[in-house]
């Protein structure tokens, strides 16, 4: 019999319970206050089944909670481990591959480091959500215009789209075809890839916009956008070099 390769979210698991704790446990022993748990506790789901890569915060929250080794769990997230691992760790090599892996998570990595697009943590549904809407460059207030008229309704409808990007969240199917494209486009075939298929199944998207190579931006050459190894599209490299300069300027 082959054993499942070990996911980061089942080293979670196996962690929390060789520490004796339940979800519960460790939803209310990382809760400041009790209106967090059930929240917590959905999060800590969803990490476990590799849904959801932690934020460093969370992450120094939970290591509160039980122990685990936060390089074991990193390089799990990068992907199906290399068989040289070994190798590489003796020499110190994985140390530095994780350190980049790190400053992913902290999202302080620039959008051009040599990072192989296996070492991103896989996007989420919620997050390309937002993705695309900050894309569109649009608030939530302004994203939820579409929905309402009268104004009392607001609040209500915002309330909704904040909850579609919450990790975790899914948009139902019916709302995903017509409702959602109503403020701003996206593409319902990528969200369903995000939600249903395995990481290594995912299309390449940009981190940056959202774009993918189906549904790709338009640069101001008229041409598609192609996205690189640092799953950046090219128009959205263009934008952040136009900015940069004007910043010099
Ligand atoms: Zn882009
Ligand atoms: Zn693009």
């Amino acid at each position: 019999m082959i054993a499942e390769p070990l996911t980061a979210g089942a080293y979670l698991r196996r962690r929390r319970e060789s520490a004796g704790l339940s979800i519960d446990d460790v939803a209310v022993l990382i809760s400041v206050t009790d209106a967090w748990v059930t929240f917590n506790k959905a999060l800590v789901k969803l990490i476990e089944t590799d849904e959801h890569v932690p934020s460093p915060g969370f992450f120094d929250r939970l290591r509160g909670a039980f122990a685990f080794d936060r390089f074991v769990y990193e390089q799990l997230v990068c992907g199906p481990r290399p068989r040289h691992l070994h190798a590489l760790r003796r020499r110190g090599r994985a140390r530095r591959r994780s350190s980049l892996h790190r400053s992913r998570l902290k999202g302080t990595s620039m959008p051009n480091d040599p990072i192989l697009p296996g070492l991103v943590p896989p996007l989420t549904p919620a997050e390309y959500i937002r993705l695309r809407r900050e894309a569109a460059g649009l608030t939530i207030a302004q994203a939820a215009k579409p929905y309402y008229r009268r104004p009392e309704h607001a609040a209500d409808v915002e309330a909704t789209l904040r909850r579609a990007e919450l990790p975790g969240a899914m948009i139902r199917e019916d709302y995903l075809v017509d409702d959602y494209q109503r403020a701003f486009p996206f593409d319902p075939a990528v969200y369903r890839q995000l939600r249903d298929e395995a990481p290594a199944h995912h299309p390449t998207i940009c981190r940056s916009c959202g774009c993918t190579s189906w549904t790709p931006c338009i640069g101001r050459d008229g041409e598609d956008c192609s996205i690189g190894e640092g799953l950046t599209c090219s128009v959205c490299e263009q934008k952040a070099h136009r900015r940069s300069q004007r910043r010099a300027a």
